[in-house]
């Protein structure tokens, strides 16, 4: 008979979901978090400075979407100059990929968005909860009187914040001192409601709630990074060598005769490290390279009186006592390329003629003789006006034959960021005994010569 009394030992079930740990990063001083605070507060500033600053009748960057024009200080930049934004965005992505050959994860230590909001919403943290461990305190203590109040201080300020990040970003695209006054007058648009609403709502939840786990679990550029990097690569890593074996020591005394090595196992640099990594494991995709783990380890070796630097930046090759080399194919590369596009881009802009032109055949006709025996083709001559002054400008026309043009002189006024279709008619002489030709029609505004774009068309004449 069965035995019924032993049975196979069911499977061990392994969670491979990591139950999320909440950080409570220690602030910490240094040269490092200088560095990083300009760059924060800096950013943070021209984020919402910038919308505010004016430029004539109207703000200095502002991206029109319904006239399909981007403002951005005295350049006026039309759907057909949308190679210029390629051509910056190409720069911003060839940029990226230099630095962090060249000096690992600067991006994301000092400028990424979503370090730089973590970082106001956590100063927005500790003014109304107080430092790491009043805020720990906080959490694990009773719902009282002074907890309602701390963590509703700090809602009121994050969610003030991240809706006033909303209308910023909102003002980039609607003028934001007619927003200002929708705002207060409470008469958004639903567009724009919505706008400030969603992006406030991002920042809320990114920079207040997911923090580090963006950066883990959402960045993709956590994920490829580190194909740009090579043994001559910037990185923050801890000194094992120098470090290990690690162990407690009195102040003062001698690691060596302890038989340690510098690292006294105090667990500041994890305590700083807003991802929460022990940097004494290693290069880890987690790391943000922010440096807080440098001021804090530096801070520390300040006061056992050891030298700096047991966490600092460095590169593999330095760590394996090798030369480091800076100027390598790839970042010679990179600096040439970067370099080229940059000049070009400067170049392609300034040379940039703020007038568009096209040149539309009458379809309807294909060409008309004249009671004097001349031919005569009827166009659509459109000048688009790209600068924010209305301009007058000539129309003229070149090509095999005597052309002559209709109006003489063809002159027309353009408001600005106008098209304006003039309707031009052009004649050839009757003895003339050519066939269909291209021709080149002109337009040079009358104030500026230099200001002078060229197309060409079709002439069609009856065969001979
Ligand atoms: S390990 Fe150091 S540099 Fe990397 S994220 Fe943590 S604190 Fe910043
Ligand atoms: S801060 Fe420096 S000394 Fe302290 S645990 Fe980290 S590496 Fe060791």
């Amino acid at each position: 008979m069965h035995d019924t009394t032993t049975t196979a030992a069911a499977p061990e079930r392994e969670s491979y979901y990591l139950a999320h740990q909440k950080i409570y990063p220690r602030e910490i001083a240094g040269r490092f978090a200088r560095l990083r605070s300009l760059a924060v507060w800096g950013l943070l500033g021209i984020f919402y400075g910038l919308p505010w600053i004016p430029w004539g009748a109207r703000q200095a960057v502002l991206f029109d979407l319904p006239a399909r024009k981007f403002y951005v200080f005295g350049i006026v930049l039309w759907p057909q100059d949308f190679i210029f934004l390629t051509w910056l965005l190409i720069i911003a992505a060839l940029s990226l990929f230099f630095f962090t050959a060249l000096a690992g994860r600067l991006w994301c230590g000092y400028a990424c968005p979503q370090t730089v909001w973590t970082e106001a919403f956590m100063a927005l943290e500790r003014f109304a909860e107080g430092d790491r461990s009043a805020r720990m305190r906080l959490d694990h203590g009773p719902w009282n009187g002074a907890k309602i109040a701390r963590k509703s201080l700090k809602q009121f300020l994050w969610i003030g914040f991240a809706l006033w990040t909303g209308f910023t970003f909102v003002g980039y695209f609607t003028p934001i001192e007619t927003l200002g006054r929708e705002a207060f007058a409470l008469s958004l648009g639903p567009w724009e409601t919505f706008w400030t609403f969603f992006y406030g709502f991002a920042t809320y939840g990114n920079a207040g709630f997911m923090r580090e786990q963006v950066c883990k679990y959402m960045c993709p550029y956590a994920r490829f990074q580190s194909a740009m990097f090579d043994r001559d690569t910037l990185i923050i890593t801890y000194d094992q060598t120098r470090g290990e074996p690690r162990g407690a020591r009195r102040r003062g005394a001698s690691a060596q005769a302890a038989g340690l090595g510098d690292c006294v196992d105090c667990t500041w640099c994890v305590q700083v490290c807003p991802t929460g990594i022990d940097i004494r494991k290693g290069l880890q995709y987690e790391c943000i390279a922010c440096a807080a783990c440098i001021d804090a380890c530096d801070s520390i070796m300040d006061k056992m009186g050891s030298p700096r630097g047991l966490v600092r930046y460095t590169t593999q090759h330095a760590l394996d006592g090798e030369k480091t080399l800076i100027t390598r194919p790839r970042i010679v590369v990179y600096a040439t390329l970067l370099g080229l596009l940059i000049a070009g881009f400067i170049v392609a802009l300034s040379l940039r003629t703020p007038l568009g032109l096209d040149v539309i055949r009458d379809r309807n006709t294909l060409y008309r003789t004249l009671d004097d025996g001349r031919v005569e083709n009827v166009y659509t001559v459109k000048i688009l006006n790209k600068t924010e002054r209305a301009r007058r400008f000539r129309i003229s026309v070149t090509g095999p034959g005597r052309l002559v043009i209709d109006p003489d002189p063809a002159e027309f006024t353009v408001g600005s960021g106008d098209v304006f279709p003039a309707a031009v008619r052009v004649r050839r002489d009757a003895y003339d005994p050519l066939g269909s030709e291209t021709i080149r029609f002109a337009v040079v505004a009358l104030d500026n010569p230099t200001t002078r774009v060229t197309t060409t068309a079709r002439f069609i004449a009856p065969a001979h």
